[in-house]
């Protein structure tokens, strides 16, 4: 699995919990939440993308729901942090807060493979992204009652751009919701994504196993 940091801090913890755990490997980065932090923390963030296992840059992105940070201060951490990925051939977390615009239009820019983390967005959005050659990463939210058109998203993204996540401790699946979501709650995703695409769990497990492998290049690392 992969440890997603969100600032210096969970960074490092991120990095450090992957050389502890054999099956767990690291993305850094800094949140678009904490994006005016970036010109404290950019050069030692940046310098952990050397470390054994780090094998992703994220999260990172822009959130027009929760601002934080202006978005041309989101924009600027965004843009840079690209631009690392970018720079080593790694791939990106992005997280996407009604900013799909900004989203592929940023990724226009630079050639990264990018999995757009709890993937919360429309059909048309969607597709746009495979278009893009984006990965799709769905999380707890794709379990809750009004979630349909979700499902109807997830039902067709191809196999080989299917991620899923926890995005703990947030978005706990049914029946979990609401409480502190972990890492063992992840096969509830995946139960639902395998009844929504009418195949069996272990087929979507392995699905999303062999994405992950792919994308992530676990073992290279
Ligand atoms: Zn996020």
């Amino acid at each position: 699995m992969l440890a997603v940091g969100s600032d210096l801090e969970s960074s490092r913890a991120a990095v450090a919990c992957a050389s502890r755990y054999d099956d767990v490997y690291a993305a850094v980065g800094l949140h678009p939440h904490e994006a005016g932090r970036f010109p404290d923390e950019a050069a030692e963030i940046e310098a952990l993308l050397d470390q054994p296992k780090v094998v992703a840059v994220g999260e990172i992105g822009i959130d027009r729901g929760r601002e934080n940070w202006s978005v041309d201060v989101q924009t600027l951490a965004f843009h840079e942090q690209l631009a690392w990925a970018q720079a080593r051939n790694l791939p990106v977390s992005i997280h996407n807060r009604n900013a799909d615009a900004d989203v592929l239009s940023a990724l226009e820019n630079f050639s990264v493979v990018a999995v757009l983390h709890c993937f919360s967005s429309s059909a048309a959005f969607a597709t746009q992204a495979l278009e893009a050659g984006c990965m799709l990463s769905f999380a707890g939210n794709l379990t809750f009652p009004k979630a349909n058109s979700l499902r109807e998203v997830a039902r067709s993204v191809p196999a080989e751009c299917l991620l899923i996540e926890s995005d703990a401790p947030v978005l706990a699946p049914q029946p979990w919701r609401g409480q502190r979501n972990e890492p063992a709650r992840v096969p509830a995703v995946c139960e639902t994504l395998a009844e929504v695409r009418a195949l069996d769990v272990e087929t979507v497990a392995n699905d999303v196993w062999k994405t992950a492998e792919r994308v992530f290049r676990w073992g290279a690392a």
